[in-house]
């Protein structure tokens, strides 16, 4: 169903796909050690993991960097799929910023306003990235490793584009189970 110009470009991607069966392999590792502790840049202090308060030091309270390792959907406790509770992502948007927004840091030291500021571009751009179908479908191929180059001539590519367009308009009209199964096969088949 795919037409020549999705194909041509999965073609051009070819070599990045390779990578993306070792990025996941290693990413499967890396999502098991988690068990990795990190210390608390104020207080030194191995912070505890699991205690559902990622962004604060346990002992402390001080808020943390952002840690980078960290997609878009395990910040917005999405699963990495197509399928997202857009009312769910909603409440952990609204959750996160009365965390971490940077007026809450107003009379905190210059490196937690720093790391607030952080915080709520990275909760803001997670948050407009997978509200919408396309950014999220684009921001899920990314994750997989296919990644749109910077410049791409989408007048050239442009069947591609129409092709996520597409799918989008059907997610929009069809939010069946059956809908959300198909688009999520077809996403599947691209890679
Ligand atoms: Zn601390």
């Amino acid at each position: 169903m795919w037409g020549c110009g999705a194909r041509a470009l999965l073609g051009v991607w070819e070599v990045r796909l390779a990578g993306f069966l070792g990025r996941r392999l290693l990413g499967s590792n890396a999502a098991a050690g988690k068990s990795i502790a990190p210390q608390c840049w104020n207080c030194g202090r191995t912070r505890e993991a699991g205690c559902g308060d990622e962004f604060f030091c346990t002992h402390c309270r001080a808020l943390q960097p952002p840690d980078p390792t960290r997609d878009y959907f395990s910040l917005m406790n999405c699963n990495r799929s197509f399928r997202v509770d857009v009312t769910k992502l909603q409440h952990r948007y609204q959750q996160l910023q009365r965390l971490v927004h940077p007026d809450f840091f107003s009379q905190k030291s210059q490196t937690e306003k720093y790391f607030s500021d952080k915080h709520s571009t990275l909760v803001n751009d997670a948050y407009k990235t997978l509200q919408a179908p396309l950014t999220r479908g684009l921001y899920l191929l990314k994750l997989q490793g296919i990644e749109i180059p910077e410049g791409t001539d989408y007048k050239a590519d442009s069947q591609f584009l129409v092709e996520i367009m597409e799918i989008n308009e059907r997610l929009a009209d069809a939010q069946s189970e059956a809908a959300m199964e198909e688009i999520e096969a077809t996403v599947r088949g691209w890679l």
